[in-house]
């Protein structure tokens, strides 16, 4: 059978398996919409409740991250009245600041290939704890059509009660941009600074010089504060032409490629 290699460890099936992308009909279920604070999981919570909101029970949850910009806050709190109800949070009880500065302290490094610490204490282990006092039949996260992949790899690989409402209804990132906007809702601040996701500033995930040197341009304390934990733990974050270098050691005129978007999510790869 061919197969479609992902991480080692799950192999889709190319000719088995034919994607569909449906949505089921649902009554008396309890569908939770993850909320990142980013514009196509606002979209990804609207159209749950659109869809789904009559015939079952809805929950829209986030992760706080302490450092999210401070808008972050602004644009949850309009993205619930948009909705018409309550955004709950998810916090881990081992960091009731849910700060990522205090895990990388605490975990003693920031960023690997498989991923963050932050992600995994702030973001997964938060959501374990969640679950375990909120019953949930199905998830929705904000995989906007162009993440059909990253849709399959998180079935394959962790859930398959993920509904892919966004995917089912032909939404790019561009059209949530545009659905929110034309709600009037303000995009969160960071977006407008040309990052790319609503994730936190400084986020050790990115290897990518232009986005560091993004962050040391409109957050000079931020770049610098990065720069001498990522230094003390021992971690090089960024990557210039193939090679590791540490925060403190990039100049500020080097410039990658475009940068591209990652997962924070809640399910470690990984939500803008
Ligand atoms: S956005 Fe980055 S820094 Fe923030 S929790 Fe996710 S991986 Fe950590």
């Amino acid at each position: 059978m061919n197969t479609l290699k992902q991480n080692n460890s799950v192999q889709l099936p190319l000719f088995d398996y034919v994607p569909t992308f449906e949505l089921p009909r649902l009554t008396n279920k309890t569908i939770t919409v993850w909320f990142s604070c980013g514009v196509a999981s606002a979209v990804a919570a609207k159209k749950t409740i659109e869809l789904y909101g009559k015939n079952n029970k809805i929950l829209v949850v986030n992760n706080p991250v302490k450092e999210e910009h401070e808008d972050n806050k602004r644009f949850l709190l309009d993205v619930q009245e948009w909705l018409g109800v309550e955004i709950l949070s998810a916090t881990n009880s081992k960091y009731p600041n849910c700060s990522a500065v205090e895990v990388w302290e605490k975990e003693k490094f920031m960023s690997s290939p498989h991923g963050a610490p932050c992600t995994a204490q702030l973001k997964k282990i938060a959501r374990y704890q969640f679950e375990a006092t909120h019953l949930s039949h199905y998830l929705v996260m904000g995989f906007t059509a162009e993440e059909r992949l990253r849709h399959l790899r998180l079935m394959a690989e962790e859930r398959d009660d993920l509904l892919p409402v966004l995917i089912n209804l032909g939404l790019s990132k561009e059209d949530c941009f545009g659905i929110v906007m034309d709600a009037g809702i303000k995009l969160p601040y960071i977006y407008l600074l040309n990052f790319p996701n609503a994730n936190c500033i400084g986020c050790p995930k990115s290897e990518s010089p232009t986005y560091w040197n993004l962050v040391r341009q409109h957050f000079p304390e931020i770049y610098a504060a990065r720069a001498k934990q990522s230094r003390k733990i021992g971690c090089k974050l960024v990557k210039v032409k193939g090679e590791r270098i540490f925060l403190d050691e990039l100049s500020p005129e080097t410039k990658g490629g475009k940068i591209k978007s990652w997962d924070c999510g809640i399910f470690c790869d990984v939500a803008e």
